[in-house]
């Protein structure tokens, strides 16, 4: 095919979330002409969405930028103008008030007891060494011993993921997470006048757009890209990869190549694929019931955000907006709170945020007669979930998409818990693939 036929095709992507933008905007770099995106929903952006209302600017799930690479830094630079330079401050809500995260490394801020028992897991331990686990549980006593695992990773994770950590892989994590040295874990356990936290989380420095909030990032990919590349409301219904041909109810789009966002079980099952074995009922994913408090007053500390580890609280998360975006909402403190919960989960939205604002209250860091305004939102698929035969299932069901020529990427694309940069590049990578091809 002549370098000019292939500019020409017929590109479709499905899903107008950051990858699929991503993707879109790729492929106009690389000069193809007729490329357009369809999106279910009737706003574009996915998982980035920002509430615009009265003039505040609140994010209906927190989303803070960084990124080892310098590629994808300077892309989002370029597209939502200029940023915030924040080093993360965080904690972990623990008995009523507040340690510093990350846990491990802040175990002199511990009850003397609670330390002892820690320093007798972290002794019992095996060498770090080629370390080989068979699960997260695993992966947690052996890097951090049987009481940290049991007092912190299980407790929070469980909540998050809704999966124990048995039936759980842990390899993402571990690129996530720094095995700690002995001299760390003196200095966690002492305390050390010099601490180097910052360096053992991904996002220790972190951006945020100064104007609109994270969807910035997706109007600037549609300015670039051109709002007329992008289809609302259009519910994807099957896909027919013979006949390249994509259903939406009675709407029909034909094309010459293209590119799912959507989640991987659904692209699967859309395409009509019958021999997907157990694959497709392994791949679970949990939903984020998320809720934003517009406050007179907060009493919290000057955490960014803040880990709520265990059951007795619905929140597995809280996040002062307004510490990361000073505009979100007219000087006013804003409060983030994000609960998980299964697909099929669907609580009486108003019992459930009074039972939220209840255990806010409990807690002190809120007055009902302080709350201004409140929303509320809920996302799914939010976290996919790595369960134990995850990489196999994932590349089966990859491959048996392109051999029917359809390229899955994203989030929920890959099944993959991935940031926004890897999201990005996602989408790029996925655009020279159509090239490619
Ligand atoms: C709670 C939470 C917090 C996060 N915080 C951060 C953070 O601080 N920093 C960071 O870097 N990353 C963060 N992320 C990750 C970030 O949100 C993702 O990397 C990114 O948004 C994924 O984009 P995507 O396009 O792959 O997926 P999505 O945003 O899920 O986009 C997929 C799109 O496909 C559409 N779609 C689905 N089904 C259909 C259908 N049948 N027909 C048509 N369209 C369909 C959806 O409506 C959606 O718009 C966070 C994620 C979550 C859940």
């Amino acid at each position: 095919m002549t370098a000019k036929k292939k500019l020409s095709e017929k590109v479709l992507i499905l899903g107008a979330g950051l990858t699929g933008l991503s993707a879109a905007y790729k492929l106009k770099t690389l000069g193809f002409k007729n490329v357009l995106v369809l999106e279910k929903e009737k706003r574009p952006g996915g998982l980035l969405k920002t509430d615009r209302k009265e003039g505040g600017a609140i994010d209906q799930l927190p989303h803070v930028f960084f990124s080892k690479d310098k590629t994808v830094k300077s892309f989002f630079l370029k597209m939502v103008g200029k940023v915030y330079r924040h080093s993360h401050k965080l904690g972990v809500l623990w008995k009523n008030g507040y340690i510093d995260y990350p846990f491990q490394n802040n175990i002199h801020q511990l009850e003397i007891e609670e330390r002892k028992k820690i320093l007798k897991g972290l002794f019992e331990r095996k060498p770090l060494k080629n370390l080989k686990a068979g699960n997260f549980e695993d992966f947690a006593v052996k890097t951090f011993g049987n009481e940290l695992t049991e007092l912190f990773f299980r407790p929070y994770n469980e909540k998050l993921w809704l999966t124990p950590l048995k039936k759980m892989d842990y390899k993402w994590l571990a690129s996530k997470i720094k095995m700690q040295e002995p001299s760390e874990l003196v200095e966690s356990v002492l305390g050390a006048e010099n601490k180097k936290d910052k360096a053992v989380a991904p996002h220790a420095e972190f951006i945020y757009p100064k104007k609109g909030g994270i969807q910035t990032l997706i109007d600037g990919l549609i300015a670039e890209v051109g709002a007329d590349k992008i289809k609302l409301d259009i519910n994807i219904t099957r896909i027919d990869s013979k006949k390249k041909t994509v259903f939406a109810g009675k709407e029909i789009f034909h094309y010459d190549k293209i590119i799912s966002t959507l989640p991987l079980n659904e692209a699967v099952k859309l395409s009509g694929m019958k021999k997907n074995g157990s694959a497709l009922k392994r791949l679970k994913a949990t939903k984020v019931f998320c809720v934003q408090y517009v406050l007179k007053k907060i009493n919290l500390p000057r955490y960014h955000w803040i880990y709520v580890p265990g059951k007795k609280f619905p929140f597995y998360r809280l996040t002062r907006e307004e510490l990361i975006n000073p505009k979100a909402f007219k000087n006013k403190k804003v409060l983030l709170v994000e609960c998980a919960m299964g697909k099929s989960d669907f609580p009486n939205e108003k019992t459930f945020i009074k039972e939220i604002t209840s255990h806010l209250e409990k807690l002190n860091i809120l007055k009902r007669k302080d709350i201004e305004r409140m929303w509320h939102s809920d996302h799914f698929p939010a976290y996919p979930v790595p369960h134990l035969k995850g990489e196999k299932d994932i590349s089966f069901c990859l491959n048996e998409l392109l051999k029917r020529g359809i390229i899955s990427a994203g989030r929920s694309g890959e099944w993959f818990i991935k940031n926004m940069d890897h999201s990005i590049l996602a989408g790029f990578k996925a655009a020279g693939e159509i090239l490619k091809r």
